[in-house]
C-alpha cells in the first residue's frame, strides 16, 4: 500500500475532525453510518424486487423465449394468471442441489486447501499470500490469492469431462438452470444471514463492524467489513470469485453446448460472447491481487448486497446474452461480428490500462512512468478510526488525466459489445448494459462522496484538475 502513516494520538475516536479546512467525516470513510431516506427506499426496493427481476427475466426464457413483455401481454389480457406461470417454472430438484452442493464444495476445497502454486512459473502473476488495503479500523488483511489456479483447475476438468470422460453432459448447467437458482437463493440467502449474525455475535474484527440501527440497510449493506473463518476462509474473495465470476464462463460454455446439442453448431455471436466474456473473467483471475484494491473489497460490508449478489445476480444476469443466444441463435455478418469484437477489445484494453495505471502508481508510490512521462499528482491525507494519520496521493496523469473514472467507460463499452452480439430481436440481452451503466455512474457518486468524506480539501483540489467522471467534455 502507498499510503504512509503517523499516529495522532488525541483525534482518535472523533467523529468528525476539521482537516485541510474543510468540515468532514474524516474517520467516517468508510460505509455511511446514517441511513437517508433515499438509500432505504432503494434498499427495500432491491430487497422485495431484486430476486422477483432476477425470476422474471430466466422465466422468460424458459416460457416466453426470452421475451420480456409476452408475460406481461398475457397477464393484463387474461391470457394466463401468475400462478399458470409459477406452475410451470421448473421447482428445487435433489439433482440441482447434489450439483449445487458439489460445486460449491469444490469451489471451497480449491480455495482453502491448495496454496498457490501458478505464481511460481507465471512470470508477471502475483499470487500466493497478498495485502489487502488499511481497513477503516487501520487493520491490513492477508489473502490467499488463487483464484486463478482454481479458474484453470475447474475449467480443465470440465473440458476433460466433456471430450474424454463424460461423467455428466457440457449442458448441465443449462439443463437444470432453474432448479439450480433455487439453490443459489438458498445459499445467497443463508450466507447474508449468517453474515449479520456474525456480525452481531462473534465478529472477525469489532473495529471495523458498522451497525446503523437500521434493520434493513445493515442486512442489506453488511456489518462486518472482511468477515472470515478461520484465518484465511474470506467471505468477500470467495463469494465474488469462486461461486460467481469461476462460474461465470462455465455457465457460457453450458450455453454453447447447448447451441451445438440444438442446432449442431455454435454461432459466432455465442462465440463472441464466450471469449470476450472469457477475457473479462481471465482478466479478473490474472489481477485478482489488485482486486483487493477495488471497491468491493476495500469499502464495502458484506452483507446481501455482496452475499446475494454474487451467488444469484451475477451468475444469473451477467450470463443473460449466452442465455439469449441458445433461443436465438445469431448469426453475425462478418463486419459486424468484427465491430463489436473491436469494440469488446477496446473497451476491455482501456478497462485494463486505466486499472493497470493506477495499480502501478499507488504500488510505486509514484515513482513511476505513465506515458511515458512521470505523472502528476495530487497529495492528500486521511485518518482511520484510531487516529492514525495516512497520506496517499491521486494520480492526474495517463487516463486518470482524462476522466475520474475512464475505467467504468472501458468496462461500459465491453459491456454494451456484449449485448450487441444478440442482434437487436429483443430488450433482455440489453439489461446487462442498462444494469452497468446505472450500477457504475451510481458507484462514481458513491465512490466520489465517499473519497470526499476521506480526503476533504484534497478530493475538491483533484476534482478541479480532472473535472470530467467518465466521459470527457461531458460527464
Ligand atoms: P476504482 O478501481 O476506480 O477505485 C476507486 C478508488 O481508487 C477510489 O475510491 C480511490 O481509493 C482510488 N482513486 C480514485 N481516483 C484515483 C486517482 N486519480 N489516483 C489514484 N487512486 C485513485 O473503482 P472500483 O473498485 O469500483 O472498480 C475497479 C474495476 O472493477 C473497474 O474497472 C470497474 O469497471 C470494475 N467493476 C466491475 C463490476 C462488474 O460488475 N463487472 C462492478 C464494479 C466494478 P483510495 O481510497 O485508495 O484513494
Amino acid at each position: 500500500m502507498a499510503a504512509h502513516q503517523e499516529k495522532k494520538p488525541s483525534e482518535g475516536r472523533n467523529r468528525k475532525s476539521t482537516q485541510n479546512g474543510t468540515q468532514t467525516s474524516q474517520v467516517q470513510w468508510g460505509r455511511a453510518w446514517e441511513v437517508d431516506w433515499f438509500s432505504l427506499a432503494s434498499i427495500l426496493f432491491l430487497l422485495m424486487f431484486a430476486p422477483l427481476i432476477v425470476y422474471y427475466f430466466i422465466m422468460s426464457c424458459d416460457q416466453y423465449q426470452c421475451s420480456l413483455i409476452d408475460p406481461v401481454i398475457d397477464l393484463l389480457t387474461g391470457n394466463k394468471h401468475l400462478s399458470d406461470i409459477w406452475n410451470k417454472t421448473p421447482t428445487l430438484t435433489y439433482r440441482a442441489v447434489g450439483i449445487y452442493t458439489l460445486w460449491v464444495a469444490f469451489q471451497v476445497v480449491l480455495y482453502v486447501c491448495i496454496p498457490d502454486f501458478c505464481h511460481k512459473f507465471l512470470p508477471g502473476y502475483v499470487g500466493g499470500v497478498q495485502e489487502g488495503a488499511v481497513t477503516p479500523a487501520g487493520v491490513v488483511n492477508k489473502y490467499e490469492i488463487n483464484g486463478l489456479q482454481a479458474w484453470i483447475i475447474t475449467h480443465v476438468l470440465w473440458f476433460a469431462n466433456a471430450y474424454y470422460f463424460h461423467c455428466f453432459s457440457p449442458t448441465i448447467i443449462f439443463d437444470n438452470w432453474i432448479p439450480l437458482l433455487w439453490c443459489a437463493n438458498i445459499l445467497g440467502y443463508a450466507v447474508s444471514t449468517f453474515a449479520m449474525i456474525k456480525g452481531y455475535f462473534f465478529p472477525t474484527n469489532a473495529k471495523d463492524c458498522k451497525f446503523t440501527g437500521n434493520f434493513f440497510y445493515d442486512y442489506m449493506m453488511g456489518i462486518e467489513f472482511n468477515p472470515r473463518i478461520g484465518k484465511w476462509f474470506d467471505f468477500k474473495l470467495f463469494f465474488n470469485g469462486r461461486p460467481g465470476i469461476v462460474a461465470w464462463t462455465l455457465i457460457n460454455l453450458s450455453y454453447a453446448a447447448k447451441q451445438q446439442e440444438l442446432y449442431g453448431q455454435v454461432t459466432n455471436s455465442m462465440i463472441l460472447v464466450n471469449v470476450l466474456q472469457g477475457i473479462y473473467v481471465l482478466d479478473f483471475f490474472w489481477n485478482e491481487a489488485w482486486y483487493l484494491k477495488t471497491i468491493d473489497i476495500c469499502h464495502d460490508h458484506f452483507g446481501w448486497y455482496l452475499g446475494w449478489g454474487d451467488c444469484v445476480w451475477l451468475p444469473y444476469l451477467y450470463t443473460l446474452q449466452g442465455l439469449y443466444l441458445v433461443y436465438h441463435p445469431v448469426q453475425l455478418g462478418t463486419a459486424n461480428a468484427v465491430g463489436i469484437l473491436m469494440l469488446g477489445l477496446i473497451g476491455y484494453y482501456i478497462f485494463r490500462m486505466t486499472n493497470h495505471q493506477k495499480d502501478l502508481f499507488r504500488r510505486t508510490n509514484g515513482n513511476c512512468k505513465i506515458w511515458g512521462k512521470k505523472p502528476g499528482y495530487i497529495e492528500c491525507s486521511y485518518m482511520s478510526v484510531d487516529g492514525t494519520k495516512y497520506y496517499s496521493k491521486l494520480m492526474t496523469s495517463g487516463f486518470w488525466g482524462w476522466a475520474r473514472h475512464f475505467n467504468y467507460t472501458g468496462d461500459l463499452m465491453g459491456s454494451l459489445a456484449y449485448c450487441l452480439t444478440c442482434g437487436f430481436g429483443h430488450l433482455l440481452p440489453y439489461f446487462y448494459i442498462v444494469y452497468m451503466t446505472i450500477l457504475l455512474t451510481h458507484r462514481c457518486i458513491r465512490d466520489e462522496h465517499r473519497c470526499f468524506s476521506k480526503y476533504g480539501k484534497d478530493w475538491k483540489r483533484y476534482t478541479a484538475a480532472v473535472p470530467y467522471r467518465l466521459l470527457p467534455g461531458i460527464f
